[in-house]
């Protein structure tokens, strides 16, 4: 092959889950990780890597390919699985296993300078994911200095608003119907209490 004729790509990969498959049971069963992670996160992955060869896309980062392709219709396909790539990985790394300690000192100040206390925060987080019409996202947010609760249906990523996410919570139904069925409210205030990485949101903090 000349060189000419290379096409050039960035392969967008499934990055490895952060812990094992069962690792986050009875909250989240294996069974929903091996459908959730090998099977959605995974076609989002797929898809977002057919999607993009050969276009203005290829050879972007996924953070370039969400921004530049957000709010655009006719990249809407493009958007979508880049946006729920992105989504995905930052979910697994905002769960961890045995996650209940609590948020590290820097980032419980910060809690408490925006939302008074971690419980009023976290009862946040529970109304905005049981309030989200169909699928999306809730999510731990910084904008400006502020830390907020927001909610984003479908594949809607806060930094095309200009909000830095630290944690998510993923509300699409594939993400709890097999543990939890309808009861999504159980399966918000299960990850609430026990499988939060407030480690990882203080990071993201900066
Ligand atoms: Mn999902």
């Amino acid at each position: 092959m000349s060189a000419d004729t290379i096409v050039h790509t960035t392969s967008h990969i499934l990055p490895p889950l952060p812990y094992a498959d069962n690792a986050l049971d009875p909250v989240i069963s294996a069974k929903t990780i091996g459908f959730h992670y090998g099977k959605h996160h995974k076609a989002y992955v797929d898809n977002l890597n057919k999607l993009v060869t050969g276009t203005e896309f290829a050879e972007m980062s996924l953070e370039d390919v969400i921004t530049k392709t957000a709010g655009k219709a006719d990249k809407a396909a493009i958007f979508n699985n880049a946006a729920q790539t992105w989504n995905h990985t930052f979910y697994w790394n905002s769960l961890k296993p045995k996650g209940q300690g609590g948020p590290p000192a820097a980032l419980k100040q910060r809690i408490e300078a925006s939302f008074g206390t971690v419980d009023a925060c976290k009862k946040e987080l529970v109304t905005a994911a049981t309030t989200q019409f169909g699928s999306g996202w809730a999510w731990l947010v910084l904008e400006g200095d502020k830390l907020k609760v927001v909610k984003t249906g479908n594949a809607e990523v806060p930094m095309t608003t200009g909000k830095k996410p630290l944690l998510t919570i993923d509300l699409w139904e594939h993400a709890y119907y097999l543990d939890y069925q309808n009861r999504r409210p159980d399966y918000v205030n299960a990850v609430l209490d026990t499988l939060l990485n407030w480690d990882f949101a203080a990071d993201n903090l900066g």
